[in-house]
This record gives structure tokens, sequence and C-alpha cells, in this order.
């Protein structure tokens, strides 16, 4: 019997920055504007140019302060505070400084403490952008105190970051599982099955029904294996396990081109080691090792 891990070392979990990471919203005081700077820009970071994966450091770089956002402290990383800001797409960077993109898909040279902090910035810059006023009565909101949430004025409504649950699924049959690709991907690309969550729905309830929408089979001994963080912009992904339990393929052709069986140990695309996706295949693949 293999036990989950309680911990899922993914890039874009904090869990990943490990203790090393000090949120800024409990702190009484703010330090002052310099230290390590996140600066988001297209879902890439700004960094100083060369070979090497350094923030940039001390005050914000010259040449920026008059483009980019209002910064905000994030927190404290190894005793050094963080700071973001968003710099506006076409904004030309400074000479001496590049983008780094954190987008998994086009090969990011980023280590996972950046990805994960420069998720967590992402998250929040995209919070700022999208908190400003109350959703129910339109009013301006302001900072509750300690927290990311925002309160209003006028209908004293409370919001707190939105996190949008998705779950993602490895359907299983003894040594074969069912992988679906949709028309756009590159040729002889597939994937696993994910979907978000509904309203009043389990996890296991929307894997269930997002299988049956997307390939038409049932699913039974769904298994939780771990989760994600997913900051484009704001997704939590939750992955799982499910044993196959019966019907034919039925592709929705409004979603997918094709799902079909793959044998385990042909399974298309090497897993990325940056995904939940990854993370289940290879969970799947040392379960059944150990079975054999
Ligand atoms: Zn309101």
């Amino acid at each position: 019997m293999s036990a989950t891990p309680l911990t899922v070392y993914l890039p874009f979990n904090r869990d990943a920055i490990g203790q090393e990471f000090e949120p800024a919203k409990g702190a009484k005081d703010t330090p002052a504007q310099e230290g390590q700077w996140i600066l988001v820009q297209e879902q890439g970071l700004v960094l100083p140019a060369g070979d090497g994966v350094q923030l940039p450091a001390g005050p914000m770089p010259k040449g920026l302060v008059d483009h980019a956002g209002a910064p905000f402290w994030l927190g404290t990383w190894k005793g050094v505070p963080v700071w973001t800001a968003a710099v506006p797409k076409g904004v030309p960077l400074p000479d001496g400084y590049r983008r780094e993109t954190l987008v998994p898909m086009q090969n990011t040279k980023l280590p996972d403490d950046l990805l994960s902090l420069g998720g967590m910035a992402m998250q929040a810059l995209w919070w700022e952008s999208t908190s400003g006023h109350c959703p129910r009565c339109g009013e301006a909101t302001t900072r509750i105190a300690n927290e990311w949430g925002k309160k209003c004025a006028r209908c004293h409504y409370e919001h707190y970051p939105h996190l949008h649950p998705a779950t993602i699924t490895l359907i299983h049959d003894g040594d074969r599982c069912l992988l679906a690709r949709k028309a756009i991907w590159a040729p002889g690309r597939y994937a696993l099955v994910a979907g978000f969550v509904d309203n009043g729905e389990s996890f296991e309830g929307c894997v269930r029904r997002e299988v049956k929408e997307e390939v038409g089979v049932d699913v039974t001994d769904i298994e939780y294996v771990g989760s994600q963080n997913w900051p484009f912009p704001s997704q939590i992904m939750v992955g799982f396990l499910a044993r196959y339990a019966g019907g034919e393929i039925a592709v929705d052709k409004e979603e997918l081109e094709d799902a079909r069986w793959f044998p385990r140990d042909q399974i298309p695309g090497t897993p990325s080691r940056h995904s939940i996706a990854g993370f289940i295949i290879n969970h799947y693949a040392r379960k059944e090792r150990t079975k054999a």
C-alpha cells in the first residue's frame, strides 16, 4: 500500500519554498520599499540580463518606476522583503533587464522557488486588479487589516481572493489508462481529463461528471493524489486517480478531438516535472509497479 505524501512539492505550491517565506498579511509594520522584486509582465518575471535567475534587488529598478503599477509587499523570503508590481504589457524593459516566462508549457527556466513566489505574486496582482470594487454594489473596497480580503464601505460585503477549484483525473483500468486530446494541441499530445467544480458539487462528483461528459465512461474508486496551485490566473488543481467502471468511449466533440486507451508504459509525452498531471501519472506508475 503506497501512501499519498502529505505535501506535494510541485512548483506554484507554497510548500516548494519551504519555511523560508513569511507572508506579509499578518505583519504589523511594512518595511521600506526595497529588497527583492517580483516584477510581473505578461506571465513572466523581469530579471537582470544574463543567464542567471536572480531577482532584481535593492529599490525598484530605475526605468520601471514610472511604468509599473503600485508596488506592494508580498512577504519576506529568507529574511529579505519581497515586493511585487505589475509591469504593463508593451512597456519596454530598461537596459540590463530581460523577461523569463513563468509558464511551464513555454519551457520556463525558473527554479521551483521562483515559480512559487512568482505564482503567489501573479495571484496577488490579479486579486488587486479585480477586487477594487464591491461585486455586489460597485462601491470602492478597502483592505481588511492583516488579510488579503477586501471590504465594501457601503454594504459591508467582504470578499477574499478567489481560487477556482478544478479536478484533474487519470482514468485507469489495470495496466491501461484513458487519455484525451484537444484539436488545438500539438500532434500526438494527450492529457488527463480536467474541469471546474460546479455549484453544489463535491470533488468526487466533479470527477464523475467531467469524465462522463468528456469521454463517456463511468468511474469508481476515486482516489485523491495531490493538488497544485495554478496561478494562470487563479486555479487550484485537485488531482485524482479513478478506476474505469464501464461504458464505451464517447468523446464530447465540443471539447475534445479524441480519447483512447494507452498501455501504462506507452503514455505519450514525458510528464512535466512542473505539473500535477505529471505527478499523477508518476503516482499511478509507481502504484502499478508496486503491485506487479
Ligand atoms: Zn458593496
